[in-house]
């Protein structure tokens, strides 16, 4: 039987290859202005000086991001994820990335505590939002909004709709892990510019994973996040599987670490 409309599947290895992050790998999509994400088990820090394979990491925060952006479609919030294909890829809306990283912190941790000599776990009197020009050569400066309208990453509006963005996506993600005994203590998003014919709106992009959060377990404030990789702690997939068993994205009969591309119908 023919379906006309349905767009041909093409296997990974004969996709073009648009881009190859640290952790991420994007191909060109199934229709035009779509992408495919592919999560890689690839952990890097420090600006890539320290790397590791980890064997399970791609295909939790498949699914963790999934279940994120998810949530945030279905709320309102605009993202670029369509659906997840895959156990390590989704398919997502192109948009053109705006070169910040936006981080939000609710408790004191990381380069905040280093730059300003602030315990960490240290609650912060408001929720801080930040930027960082994405460029690794530069080690990812942090940039005020200032830098961010004179060259032109973004203009004060769509700065202005970036915040906005970034402190519902924290209200959100800060609930929701509350409500399985998780602290968040600051994330990092993504976001890019989605163009539907002349009109144009900054979505959220990229992932929202335990790679780009801090989560604390409220109860005995473990880390269940990638500061075990970065700190050397050991059992980052243990924690990132422990993330996703309690919101209750994980078969428990079917761990999937190691376990390889399965396609969902
Ligand atoms: N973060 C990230 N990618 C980066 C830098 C930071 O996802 O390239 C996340 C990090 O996981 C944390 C938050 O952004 O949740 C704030 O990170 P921070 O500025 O404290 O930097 P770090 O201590 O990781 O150098």
């Amino acid at each position: 039987m023919d379906f006309p409309n349905r767009p041909r599947y093409i296997p990974m290895n004969r996709r073009r290859r648009i881009y190859e992050g640290k952790a991420k790998i994007l191909y060109e999509g199934p229709e035009p202005g779509t992408l495919i994400q592919h999560f890689k088990d690839d952990a890097t820090a420090f600006n890539a000086k320290k790397h590791e394979v980890i064997d399970g990491k791609g295909v939790l925060n498949n699914r963790i991001s999934e279940y994120v952006f998810t949530q945030l479609n279905n709320m309102g919030i605009p993202t670029h994820f369509i659906r997840r294909m895959n156990m390590r890829e989704q398919l997502i809306r192109e948009v053109e990335i705006i070169p910040l990283e936006v981080v939000v912190r609710n408790v004191a941790a990381g380069s905040l505590s280093s730059r300003l000599g602030i315990e960490e776990g240290t609650q912060l009197p408001r929720s801080i939002i930040e930027f960082y020009y994405k460029n690794d050569q530069l080690n990812d400066p942090m940039v005020s909004e200032e830098h961010i309208t004179a060259f032109g990453w973004a203009s004060p509006q769509e700065i202005d709709d970036i915040m906005a963005l970034a402190i519902r996506v924290n209200d959100f993600l800060a609930g929701l892990f509350l409500g399985v005994g998780i602290k968040l203590v600051d994330f990092k998003m993504e976001t890019g510019r989605l163009w539907e014919g002349d009109m144009m709106r900054i979505v959220v992009a990229d992932e929202i994973s335990p790679d780009s959060c801090r989560l604390w377990d409220i109860a005995t404030g473990n880390k269940l996040d990638k500061d075990r990789f970065r700190r050397d702690m050991g059992g980052l997939v243990e924690s990132y599987q422990e993330v996703a068993r309690r919101l209750g994205i994980l078969n428990e009969q079917e761990p999937p670490r190691g376990a390889g591309p399965t396609l969902v119908k």
